[in-house]
């Protein structure tokens, strides 16, 4: 599937030596800072994609600014990354969507995809070397499928009228360890999230489907399985492992995916391979609006397409973002958009200065506090700190403005 298009990156050549030269994380399965990517070559991250139905919210804005900031943050440190990200262009919601509104399914996938890509652009995500719809990928599915049938790691249902396919997560080893929840909890938070832990003939509550068999009115494909289509999980497992191999860096998301999205993926990877799926489960907080975490069911949504049709810059909207910890949970506030409106109008005054106060050493500690858990609210401080001082004091560094433009865009993603 066609990706949006790369800004260009250039590489930050500055060295900072005090700066630590790995990344570390908050890893959910281990509930602690690891170590996430190598120390040299080629790091692999996998982010879940958006299921194209509706426009992308600050909610998604938020999570796919997070992994571009890490992503950024690797680069920095010379690494290659392969980053690969799904579209859930055939699922439940998407369907129902279409059919409630009387479009063609592929229509409003293309549509709600494309208009994506538009806000990835203009928040300067660098987009994913693999970009994969679900639809594409059955072929890598189905492959995955087969072998875990030949394992007996997949089982048919006994239902005459619909005989979809189960993995047995339960039995795989470590399951539980990403969300870390009590066994009751997650077949409740499973049932919440689209599960089926009462269906009759599983073999334990939380065995997930893999593939649904085909059910009237629905797009189905061929396959040794029967005709069907997928489940959500094996979805994101196979690609991952298509483009990424085992074991990969980091898998990412919102917080909402680590129970039970990315428990089913790590289980099915696991199991497959014998390997670990993913070295690190990295997540990013919520964004609420009116109280209440923003979703399409409930209806309150601030959208990055709204926010620029009514003229608001993009990198204003993305210093809004990247202004709060990715980890925390935040209320969106019109009055963030106007402070970091306030804070870009500064950054972009102070890089047109001839000459600025020394800023080597502001990059050295924003560096310092981006590899150590992508702290961003404390990068831009510290270069709000450059800025004011730069403006009001003065410095005699005349090649400092020109390295905060070159860092702030390479490592923040943000044009001044
Ligand atoms: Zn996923």
């Amino acid at each position: 599937m066609k990706a949006w298009s790369a800004p260009v990156v250039p590489q930050f050549e500055l060295e900072s030596p005090l700066a630590p030269q790995r990344l570390r994380v908050h890893d959910t399965s281990r509930a602690q800072l690891v170590e996430a990517g190598p120390a040299e070559g080629t790091a692999r991250m996998y982010v879940c994609g958006i299921t194209p139905y509706d426009a992308t919210h600050l909610g998604h804005a938020n999570t796919y600014v997070t992994f571009d900031l890490l992503n950024r943050v690797w680069r920095d440190l010379g690494l290659q990354v392969n980053y690969a990200q799904n579209v859930t262009d055939v699922d439940d919601p998407l369907l129902e969507r279409a059919q409630a509104t009387g479009q063609d399914w592929t229509e409003l996938a293309e549509d709600q995809t494309q208009l994506f890509r538009t806000d990835m652009e203009a928040l300067r995500v660098l987009p994913p070397d693999n970009y994969i719809g679900a639809v594409e990928s059955i072929p890598e599915v189905v492959a995955l499928l087969e072998s875990m049938k030949q394992t007996g790691t997949i089982y048919q249902l006994d239902d005459p009228e619909h005989p979809d396919w189960y993995f047995t997560c339960s039995e795989a080893p470590g399951f539980g360890q990403v969300g870390g929840l009590p066994e009751s909890d997650m077949i409740t938070r499973f049932a919440e999230m689209g599960g089926d832990p009462e269906r009759p003939g599983k073999r334990h509550p939380l065995d997930c489907l893999v593939w649904r068999m085909a059910r009237e009115g629905e797009p189905a494909w061929e396959s040794s399985l029967g005709l069907g289509r997928p489940g959500w999980h094996i979805e994101c497992t196979a690609i991952a492992l298509d483009h990424l191999g085992a074991h990969f860096d980091v898998q990412g998301g919102g917080s909402d995916l680590a129970f039970p999205h990315h428990e089913m993926c790590a289980a099915e990877g696991t199991v497959a391979t014998g390997e670990p799926f993913a070295a690190a489960y990295v997540h990013s907080g919520m964004v609420a609006l009116d109280g209440e975490k923003m979703s399409k069911s409930k209806g309150n949504l601030e959208l990055v397409s709204r926010l620029r049709n009514q003229g608001h810059d993009p990198m204003a909207i993305r210093l809004a973002l990247l202004g709060h910890h990715y980890r925390s949970d935040w209320e969106w506030d019109p009055e963030d958009l106007a402070r970091a409106e306030v804070r870009l109008g500064q950054w972009r005054e102070a890089v047109e200065l001839t000459s600025a106060l020394d800023v080597r050493p502001v990059i050295e500690k924003a560096r310092m506090a981006l590899r150590t858990d992508l702290d961003a609210p404390t990068a831009l401080g510290l270069l709000d700190g450059w800025a004011q001082a730069s403006l009001t004091i003065g410095g005699d560094d005349t090649e400092s403005p020109a390295l905060v433009r070159d860092f702030v865009d390479a490592v923040l993603g943000v044009a001044l």
